[in-house]
């Protein structure tokens, strides 16, 4: 590992320089006003192992919001909150094959419980069962354990992403007042909103994401703490779900191509993991059609070949 780092060191920023070229053929999403001002051509990636040694190339010190990366780790804190049982009895475990923020299918499967919990319908009905005495306490929950996973205290909600998306999100508001009217989601719609905006709008770096994948890589524990964080099982259900859905509906693709458990947000970012040695984190905010980073996954896919990191 040691020496795979070393040479990664001077062969990661030809692939980077290579992946970051085909930024020009993606978009920076824009339907959360806000997030259409991050840098097309950025592409920035850390990887880091079990003894703290890090390599990292291209535009590290961009920060992004984590978006639905966000979502892996609200669903952890959801199945700690709760337990297996209450968790799947209101999310189910399938890929949709749909776009992250379809309702379609939230009408056509009874009992009308949403396909999984990284689609947008799955991740607000985990956001309502995060623990806490109102949106305020289980938002700041959900921020400190962010911040336990990813070693940095600093982490901080961006709230000119967190006001934008809150004051476009008309979908994913219809959603929830669906779920809602299902019996699927309890609460206060505006109040769950709330705390799952919130969860989105978490800035991070490149590091961060790595360090938090990391922690996944260790099923759990931190490596270089020490310091368990997870229960084991969990981290196999959230690992289970980012292959099968963590890259929208080029899940199927990406484990093709890759052949890691992986999650993408619409800000470009995706964090993603080798089991039992690296953690993984990346930017780079212009999209393909299937709402990833189009420089990022051709970087994942040069990495994962050159490598052999994939797990099949
Ligand atoms: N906050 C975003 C939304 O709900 C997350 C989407 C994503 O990253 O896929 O639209």
């Amino acid at each position: 590992t040691k020496d795979e780092l070393d040479s990664l060191k001077e062969r990661l920023p030809k692939w980077l320089e290579a992946s970051k070229s085909l930024s020009t053929g993606g978009k920076v999403a824009s339907y959360i006003p806000e997030l259409s001002k991050a840098p097309q051509q950025a592409l920035g990636i850390h990887i880091i192992d079990a003894s703290g040694d890090s390599v990292s190339a291209g535009d590290c010190g961009l920060s992004f919001t984590m978006q639905s990366i966000s979502k892996v780790f609200t669903l952890l804190l959801a199945l700690m909150d709760n337990g297996e049982k209450a968790v799947f009895d209101k999310v189910g475990m399938e890929p949709t094959g749909d776009s992250f923020n379809s309702m379609l299918k939230l009408e056509l499967v009874q009992p009308g419980i949403p396909f999984n919990p990284l689609i947008n319908a799955g991740a607000i009905v985990i956001s309502s069962l995060i623990a806490g005495s109102g949106p305020d306490e289980k938002a700041e929950r959900t921020l400190q354990f962010f911040r336990s996973l990813s070693g940095n205290e600093r982490l901080q909600f961006d709230l000119a992403v967190y006001q934008s998306e809150s004051e476009t999100a008309d979908l994913n508001r219809s959603m929830a007042y669906f779920l809602k009217d299902n019996g699927v989601l309890e609460g206060n719609v505006h109040d769950v909103l709330d705390v799952y905006f919130r969860h989105c709008s978490v800035q991070a770096q490149c590091a961060d994401l790595a360090r938090m994948a990391l922690v996944l890589a260790y099923d759990g524990t931190d490596p270089i703490t020490g310091v368990n964080l997870v229960p084991r099982r969990y981290v196999q259900i959230a690992k289970t779900f980012m292959v099968t859905c963590g890259m929208y509906n080029a899940s199927g693709e990406f484990a093709i191509e890759v052949g890691l458990p992986a999650k993408s947000g619409v800000s470009g970012g995706i964090l993603t993991l080798v089991p039992g040695r690296y953690g993984i984190g990346l930017i780079g905010p212009a999209l393909n059609p299937k709402g990833n980073s189009i420089s990022g996954v051709h970087l994942l896919e040069t990495l994962s070949k050159e490598l052999d990191w994939s797990l099949f």
